[in-house]
């Protein structure tokens, strides 16, 4: 019998998680036992969270959008002899009119949110043993409508299609891929909307308030879960509405 509030000897990756919803998921992860490599480019905060949930947690300097720090992720994530979750939630938004986004924008986008999942996907794929491994990749409302800046957009899009080709092909080596979509969600990056377009889009979410970290935390926790076990290539809106 699996019990679902304790994974003891699980090993989990979350990159992007210095701080916002890839802190609160670290956090809950450590809370069940788990293991937990949180990578991120934001040394001081990755560092302050690692230290805050003690001997559980290890942070690692983490670029996703660079090969080579996946590399050196590989040899952390050996010591600990298994990887059992990939939770593919770095990203960077910076929703410009298209007029204003130039291609250094749209190519930062693109480097971070799409290659980055695609390395992660990658670096899961070269890390299978077979067992079960659950891949969740953080997309957006964004994957689902045409909401968020034409560069930020597209990749969030790109995430869901490539959760999909991942879901077909890495199933034979004991690789589940499926897609989370946050809507409005309160953290630091939602700082980058103007606040009048923030209100409005707030007052236009069926369940009338925006999400928070834990509420998107509970979703990526079912899909890393064997309560999942037979969900793969799936989307999972959390938006409150927003979507429909
Ligand atoms: P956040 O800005 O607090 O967290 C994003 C994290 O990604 C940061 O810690 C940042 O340092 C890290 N990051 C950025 N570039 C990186 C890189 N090259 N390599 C490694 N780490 C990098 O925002 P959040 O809301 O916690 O975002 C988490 C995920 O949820 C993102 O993929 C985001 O696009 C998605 N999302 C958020 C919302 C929302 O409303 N907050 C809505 C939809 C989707």
């Amino acid at each position: 019998m699996v019990d679902e509030n304790n994974w003891p000897d699980r090993t989990v990756v979350v990159t992007g998680g210095a701080r916002g919803q890839g802190a609160a998921l670290a956090a809950k992860l450590v809370a069940r036992g788990c293991r937990v490599v949180v990578g991120d480019v934001r040394e001081d905060e990755g560092r302050a969270l690692a230290e805050r949930l003690g001997a559980q947690c290890e942070f690692v300097v983490l670029d996703v959008a660079d090969p080579d720090s996946w590399q050196a992720l590989k040899t952390v994530v050996a010591r600990t002899g298994r990887l059992d979750g990939l939770v593919n939630n770095a990203g960077i938004f910076d929703p410009r009119p298209i007029l204003d986004t130039d291609v250094a924008l749209f190519q930062r986008h693109v480097a971070v949110n799409q290659l980055g999942t695609f390395l992660g996907l990658k670096f899961a794929a070269e890390l299978a043993d077979g067992a079960d491994l659950s891949v969740v990749n953080i997309s957006s409302i964004s994957g689902l409508r045409g909401t968020g800046g034409a560069a930020y957009t597209s990749t969030k899009w790109a995430v869901r299609g490539m959760t999909k080709m991942a879901a077909a092909e890495l199933a034979e080596h004991g690789i589940r891929v499926n897609s989370v979509h946050p809507g409005l969600i309160d953290t630091k990056m939602i700082e980058a909307i103007d606040p009048d377009r923030l209100a409005r889009r707030t007052a236009q979410i069926p369940m009338q308030r925006r999400g928070s970290e834990d509420e998107v935390v509970d979703v990526v926790l079912f899909l890393l879960s064997p309560a999942s076990r037979y969900v793969n290539g799936a989307e999972i809106a959390v938006d409150g509405g927003l979507s429909v």
